[in-house]
């Protein structure tokens, strides 16, 4: 039985999102079980996914159209629907999100015929995405990045391996962020479409994670690509990555806070039906406390996500620092709550496929990608240090 996702009642939001907010919990009714855990996950299901995504009209907030003057996503409309995801599905929001965040790079640069020819099939859901600028001896710390693109004549090749990539071997194309050499460290960066069947790109065993993501290495052996797949400008790929990622980590938090919620939800219910010495176990002050910790944690992430999203949606500038606090306090406070569902659930929050048991999986990854914690105090340091915005 799954608890109703309900839109947070917070002033960030106008009519166009309450109404997507009423949508998104008819989908969060009707959406099938998560997948069985430990099932293997492929390319069918990633479209199958994807094309359930299109259908409900949700790709359409996360790759915006091209032709429109000024392309740009709701960051708020994005967040809602990961926190509504992420309460129902984290697979469901892990295939919904890299559709974006593996195609932003194209509208966010002047890459038009990229753009035209890539975004359209990927926000129909009939492509699948991938995103790879993580590599063996560079995860952190993007400028280290040693995967070369070489030009040659009218081609670049690209040499070298990515790591640690979400749907490597289920996307039909990847925007690499590879050496090119401009500038020392990260301003010698810049980004390409490769396609997923162009020769000298292989995919590399894939890799079993805590929690339903398909991870893989891509490994680039002498792989030409016309140079017009680059995106952007030569020296530019850092500044897209960044600025992806920018728009997305607001959206890596909405996410830990719809996990949060569901936690908060199975515990609330568990602890009215649970007895233990005799009386229902929340009616223990200890329980009740432990319970108000788990609302405050998932009430300030939520605070903080749309408050970051809403920064982002109205007011010029990057907001780096509010969406470092959005992503870092989201799931940091989202492991709290599925750490502290876990011990209420007793050995049934350790059992192999309780409901927390998943989210406690589920939340652990968020505290790494997309810039990890540490990077994100980083962030926020900085800005503090300048005296202000980032
Ligand atoms: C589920 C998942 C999906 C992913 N999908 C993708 C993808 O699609 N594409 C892609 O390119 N990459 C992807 N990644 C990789 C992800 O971006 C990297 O894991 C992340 O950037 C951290 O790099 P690393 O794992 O090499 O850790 P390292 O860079 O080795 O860092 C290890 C740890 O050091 C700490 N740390 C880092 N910086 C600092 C600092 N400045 N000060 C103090 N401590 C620090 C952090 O705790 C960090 O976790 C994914 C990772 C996961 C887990």
């Amino acid at each position: 039985m799954i608890e109703r996702w309900t839109m947070p009642d917070l002033p960030f939001f106008d009519d166009s999102h309450r109404a997507l907010g009423e949508r998104l919990a008819d989908w969060v009714e009707q959406a099938e079980e998560p997948a069985e855990e430990g099932s293997a996950y492929f390319r069918q299901e990633c479209l199958d996914v994807a094309a359930e995504m299109a259908e409900w009209g949700f790709l359409g907030y996360v790759i915006p159209d091209v032709e429109e003057p000024a392309p740009r996503v709701d960051v708020r409309a994005v967040s809602l629907i990961r926190e509504a995801l992420g309460f129902r599905s984290a697979l469901v929001d892990s295939v919904f999100t890299m559709q974006g965040l593996a195609t932003a790079p194209l509208w966010l640069s002047e890459s038009r015929v990229l753009s035209r020819r890539y975004l359209g099939p990927c926000r129909r859901g009939e492509k699948i995405a991938g995103f790879a600028v993580t590599e063996p001896n560079a995860g952190s710390d993007v400028a280290a990045l040693e995967t070369s693109a070489t030009r040659d004549g009218t081609d670049f090749v690209l040499n070298g391996t990515k790591r640690w990539i979400t749907n490597a071997g289920a996307a039909d194309h990847y925007i690499v962020v590879a050496r090119t050499g401009e500038a020392p460290g990260a301003r010698g960066l810049s980004a390409f479409m490769v396609d997923a069947d162009t020769p000298g790109l292989s995919v590399g065993p894939e890799v079993r994670m805590i929690a339903p993501h398909p991870i893989g290495e891509l490994i680039f052996d002498a792989c030409r690509i016309p140079a017009t797949n680059m995106i952007g400008a030569p020296g530019e790929g850092f500044k897209a990555a960044m600025k992806t990622f920018d728009i997305f980590r607001t959206s890596v938090g909405a996410a830990a806070v719809g996990m949060a919620r569901r936690a908060l939800g199975a515990t609330v219910e568990r602890m009215r039906g649970r007895q233990l010495f005799g009386n229902p176990m929340g009616q223990m002050p200890t329980v009740q406390a432990a319970m108000a910790d788990m609302a405050l944690d998932t009430e300030q992430a939520s605070l903080l996500v749309y408050r970051a999203a809403w920064l982002r949606d109205t007011r010029d500038g990057r907001h780096s620092d509010a969406v470092a606090m959005a992503k870092l306090g989201a799931t940091e406070a989202a492991q709290r709550v599925a750490d502290q569902a876990v011990q209420l659930f007793g050995a049934l929050g350790v059992a192999h496929g309780s409901i927390v048991e998943q989210i406690y999986r589920d939340v652990r990854p968020m505290r790494i990608y997309e810039g990890a914690s540490e990077v994100q105090k980083l962030i926020i340091g900085r800005s503090l240090m300048k005296g202000g915005e980032a």
